[in-house]
């Protein structure tokens, strides 16, 4: 694996902290807001039921894995079949990490978005294989350039992550990107693994697809689904794996060596999720909005300009002329004591960058940008 080169800025962070300075982090992407309450009162219900605390099926209970190919058909007009194309997962991460064992052997090539998700990268290593960065073009909407991927890398390829609603640009997906994807997969017998973490977090009236409801997607694709950041739900580790159902079967017979399924319960919350709390969701997505334009507009003060994302829970931009990632994370942390994320940790082609989350509450989040005006304007 490569060095973790940020453990400085944490050290930093830590000792700051101990020297009672308050330091204010908008670096982690895990929302402040609580899971919805018909999820938690489903839980409650179903948590002392004798027969949902036995160990699960890999397969997952009936009842949520209808609920996610009804969500994916009324949501995205895609049509997921019941039986064979649909694994409960404990989270996109595990997902992630267990589909790179699933079709990567020693030797192979994953192309991985770069800037990117690190399991994308981390995943393949540790799977033995060679993970090769597909860079995100800012110029382009932050679409790869399929084209600039050698013959060699694309015979060695199995895998191509993506992901749209993009972590940690913002992007939404560029017009005409997913049917290239489909192709170029398709000429290199590759498998496309479409993250879908951010597909509810949306803004402006923007709706996000998904991967799948390309033509020829299916028989190319699977996408990997989280209730993680749009239902307020990272703790609980619920998420699924939809699409190509032979795909599917791999990911399945893999994970039944690994794990044991999704707790019942969780799966029975989910499905209060999907079910039943669409508006809520909206709701949260305002909360976004009104803290995106803040960012924005208190970036636009210290000279840094950037388009308001439309999607996600984070806004990316360029640092000033003269810093590099790291340097201006490091300038922001002495002088404003806020944390940010250095572009650089989600690989080379985010070096330049750096990332805001937007899930720390209104005034903890005013309190950080007024300091980053204060001092760095
Ligand atoms: C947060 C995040 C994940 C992890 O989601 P879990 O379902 O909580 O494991 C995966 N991919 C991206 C792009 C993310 O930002």
């Amino acid at each position: 694996m490569p060095p973790y080169m940020f453990a400085e800025l944490e050290r930093k962070v830590s000792q700051m902290r101990e020297e009672g300075i308050d330091v204010i982090s908008l670096g982690i992407g895990d929302p402040d807001m609580p899971t919805f309450e018909p999820v938690v009162e489903t839980m409650r219900q179903v948590v002392g039921v004798n027969d949902d605390q036995k160990y699960p099926t890999n397969r997952g209970r009936k009842e949520y894995r209808e609920a996610v190919a009804d969500f994916y058909s009324s949501r995205f007009g895609v049509e997921i079949d019941v039986e064979e194309g649909v694994i409960p997962a404990l989270g996109a991460k595990e997902a992630i990490y267990n589909l790179c064992f699933a079709f990567l052997d020693p030797g192979d090539v994953a192309l991985a978005s770069d800037p990117g998700y690190p399991v994308y990268t981390g995943g393949p290593i540790l799977a033995g294989a060679r993970p090769v960065p597909l860079p995100l073009n800012p110029d382009r909407g932050f679409a790869p350039d399929l084209e600039s991927v050698s013959d060699d890398d694309a015979r060695a390829a199995r895998i191509l992550f993506l992901n749209y609603p993009n972590n940690p640009t913002g992007a939404v997906v560029p017009e005409g990107l997913f049917p290239q994807v489909v192709d170029f997969a398709r000429e290199n017998e590759i498998l496309v693994i479409h993250d879908n973490a951010y597909s509810e977090t949306t803004f402006d009236g923007y709706v996000a697809p998904s991967f799948l409801a390309t033509p020829g997607a299916m028989e190319v694709g699977i996408e990997v689904f989280s209730l993680s950041k749009g239902y307020n739900m990272t703790g609980w580790r619920v998420g699924a794996v939809v699409g190509n159902p032979e795909a599917i079967s791999t990911y399945w017979r893999l994970k039944t060596n690994v794990d044991s399924g999704l707790f019942e319960a969780i799966q029975l919350a989910g499905v209060t999720a999907l079910r039943e709390c669409g508006g809520m969701v909206e709701e949260m997505n305002s909360i976004y909005t009104r803290r995106r334009d803040l960012v924005v507009e208190t970036l636009a003060a210290i000279g840094v300009e950037v388009e308001r994302p439309r999607g996600t829970i984070y806004v990316w931009a360029p640092v000033p002329d003269g810093e590099t990632s790291v340097s201006f994370a490091e300038k922001v942390l002495d002088e404003a004591s806020v944390v940010i994320s250095p572009g650089s940790m989600y690989g080379e082609s985010g070096e330049g960058w750096f990332r805001i989350s937007l899930t720390t509450p209104d005034e903890r989040l005013e309190e950080a940008l007024e300091r980053m005006r204060e001092h760095l304007a």
